[in-house]
């Protein structure tokens, strides 16, 4: 619809950033707009209010999640809980090794965080190839907690990121 057509829009997209050959599209040309953000917000709370089972949980990454995530957890009355990079968060956490293009990264999340049994909505800003969005889900299942859906702003349809997902997956703008 309209609202999303001036949205995708509004993504500014960066040839060979960070490396020769990726196209990055950066939301943060969205947020600058006091007129766009609030249409962002409208559109994210609009789908997550479809999803059944209700989500009790937002869960989101590391930083650009960060931005989203709370926004969609204050406006619902639910918890918001973050999955950061290894050695961020203090205290007990479980962690989740994976593969990215060059090599190996490893996320964690705070043990107990997510209560067992959780109906838990899973944010991001973009899903690529998946690997980020299959890491968090991996995590939280290990949590005992249950991944209703994942939602990202932008989602780069050929890399077929969603198919690496076991969840329902939600993209508001696809490029
Ligand atoms: P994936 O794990 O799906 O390959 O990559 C997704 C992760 O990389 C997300 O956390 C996302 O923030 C980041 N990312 C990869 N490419 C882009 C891009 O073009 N724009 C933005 N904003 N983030 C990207």
């Amino acid at each position: 619809e309209a609202i999303l057509e001036t949205l995708k829009n509004a993504v500014k997209s960066y040839p060979d950033f960070p490396i020769p050959g990726v196209i990055f599209r950066d939301l943060f040309s969205v947020l600058a707009d006091p007129q766009l953000f609030p249409l962002l917000k409208k559109c994210l709370i609009e789908e997550v209010k479809a999803i059944n089972p209700p989500v009790e949980c937002v869960v989101s990454l590391d930083a650009r999640g960060f931005l989203l995530g709370p926004i969609i957890a204050l406006e619902l009355g639910i918890p918001f809980i973050p999955i950061r990079k290894k050695g961020k968060l203090p205290g007990k956490v479980r962690s989740y090794d994976y593969t990215i293009e060059y090599g190996q990264s490893t996320v964690e999340i705070q043990e107990n965080s997510v209560k067992p049994g959780q109906k838990v909505l899973v944010v991001d800003d973009l899903l690529a190839t998946g690997g980020t969005l299959d890491a968090a889900c991996k995590l939280i299942k290990q949590e005992g907690g249950d991944v209703v859906s994942c939602l990202v702003v932008m989602e780069l349809n050929d890399l077929k990121g969603r198919e690496k997902i076991s969840a329902n997956v939600i993209s508001l703008l696809q490029f």
